[in-house]
Parts: structure tokens; sequence; C-alpha cells
């Protein structure tokens, strides 16, 4: 059951969650400047001085505040109490360097659900695709998309994101469990290894690669199962990437979200 102080207001709805830095070590009754990129988004939710929030800074850190100043550039908080720390889920998506759109979009809702890192592989057939995910401004928007999509579900744990990297780069440095998104694969549902440790040394307990849409090719296929990932199957038909991202997370997320770790 949930905690019922965990950022509920009093009829029991979620507090809208805003990013601050600087929560290390408060106390209550301090206060905290929001994120300045935060004020459009109180003010689109006509959040008004002495309303509560939660606040957290991406690193886990949550406390339930009010906000009691509101300018043109910026927002301060009074910190009324620590909320529960929720552990982040540690699942890491690998996602092929694709067209702009679809990775942001692919983004946002692997950060939605929970994904503590996002790689950006470069696949052979990635190569096809010009320089979409590669540039600085995608690099912003994806920093900027990555906040908004943890601040809007409530999350406390912004993910690390890395890349461009190819495949080499990435196995070289890749430890606990891996799945690979493959139609020829087998059900995650049944018989998939999922992590018994929900945490790894460094880095996550599970991985989850994505082809981009020209598909793997077999030495790729043949490098991620030498390196330990098990082909996975979301079912017979051809999923967009980004689509195969999203339902092989939710399905990981279902299985390890609640779990009592095992050490
Ligand atoms: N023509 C490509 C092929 O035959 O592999 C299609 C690639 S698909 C558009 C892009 C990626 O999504 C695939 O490389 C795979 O990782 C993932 N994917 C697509 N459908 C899937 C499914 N049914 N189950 C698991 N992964 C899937």
């Amino acid at each position: 059951m949930s905690d019922p102080r965990d950022g509920r207001d009093r009829q029991g709805s979620a507090l809208p969650t805003f990013l601050a830095d600087g929560l290390a070590g408060r106390e209550p009754g301090t206060s905290v400047d929001l994120a300045a990129d935060e004020v459009p988004h109180l003010r689109a939710a006509r959040i008004r001085r002495g309303a509560r929030l939660a606040i957290t800074d991406g690193a886990g850190r949550r406390w339930e505040a009010e906000l009691v100043e509101l300018g043109r550039r910026g927002a301060r908080c009074r910190l009324v109490r620590g909320l529960p720390a929720r552990p982040p889920l540690p699942v890491g998506v690998w996602a092929p360097v694709a067209n702009r759109d679809r990775s942001l979009w692919l983004l946002e809702k692997v950060v939605e659900l929970g994904a503590s890192a996002v790689s950006w592989i470069e696949w052979d057939r990635s190569r096809s695709v010009g320089d979409a995910g590669r540039s600085a401004g995608f690099r912003r928007r994806a920093e900027a998309r990555a906040r908004a999509a943890m601040t809007q579900s409530g999350g406390s744990w912004l993910p690390r994101l890395r890349g461009p990297v190819s495949l080499l780069e990435a196995l070289a440095g890749h430890e606990g469990a891996g799945w690979l998104a493959d139609v020829d694969g087998h059900s995650p549902l049944v018989g998939a290894s999922v992590p018994v440790r929900l945490r790894h040394r460094s880095g996550e307990a599970l991985t989850i690669a994505v082809g981009p849409e020209g598909g793997l090719t077999p030495a790729e296929r043949r490098r991620c199962a030498e390196a330990g990932f098990e082909p996975v199957s979301l079912g017979r038909r051809t999923l967009r990437f980004e689509t195969a991202a999203v339902a092989a997370l939710a399905v990981a997320s279902a299985i390890l979200d609640n779990r009592e770790e095992i050490t």
C-alpha cells in the first residue's frame, strides 16, 4: 500500500513535482529556489503562492514544499517535510541513433516508466539516418525532455544520458543482465532471465537493447549474445523501435519495480 504521506494533497491527488538544486542536507523550514525553467511550468499549471508542491533534485531526494515566491524569472519554496525516498528502477535502455522526433518520444516514455539510463547506440544500420540524434541540439532537447518527463511522472531520478556510442564500446562497459529486443526471441513473460540482484556494482541490473529501423545485423546479434544478452520477443508483429523500447521496459518494470532486493 502506498504511504499516505507520500507527496499527496488532502484529496489524495499526487502533488505536482518540480526540480530544484541543493536539496542535500536540508532542514524543514529552509528555503530553496526552483530551477529557473520551472517558472513557465508553474504558471501554466496556475500554481499560486501558498500551494503545496513536491520538489526533487533528480538524484532521489524529495520534499513536500510550499511555494512562497513566484516572480518572472524565479520561484522560491519553503521546505515542509522530506518525502520517503523511492529507489530508482535499475533498468537502462539502449536506443538506436535514429529519427530525432521518434527518439525524443522514446526518451520521454522510458523516463516516465522510470529508466535510470538511456544510451544511444550506433548500430550498423543507424548510419543511414543522417545526423539525427547526434547533434548538440539533440542532446539539449533530450535533456530538457527527460527533465519534463521525470517531473510530469512524479519521478525523482533523472536518467543518465549517454552517446552516441558504438555497440563495441557499449558492450565493453556492460554489466548485469541484458535483453535484446528481437522478434525471433522468446517471450519475456515465460523464461527471460531477470536479475536477481536489483543493484549492480555500477550501472543497471538490466539493460534493454533495441535495434534500428533497418534491423540488427547477424554480427550484432552474435556480439550481443556473446555478452549475455537474451533475445526477447514482444510478439510476432514488427514494431517501430520506440514501441519496442516502451513495451519491453513496461514488461521489465512490471516484473522488477516492486520487488524486494535480494542480496
Ligand atoms: N526490418 C527490421 C527487422 O526485420 O529486424 C525491423 C526492425 S524494427 C522496426 C526495430 C527494432 O525494434 C528491432 O531491431 C527490434 O530490436 C525491435 N523490435 C521490433 N519488433 C519487435 C518484436 N516484435 N519483438 C521484439 N523486438 C522488436
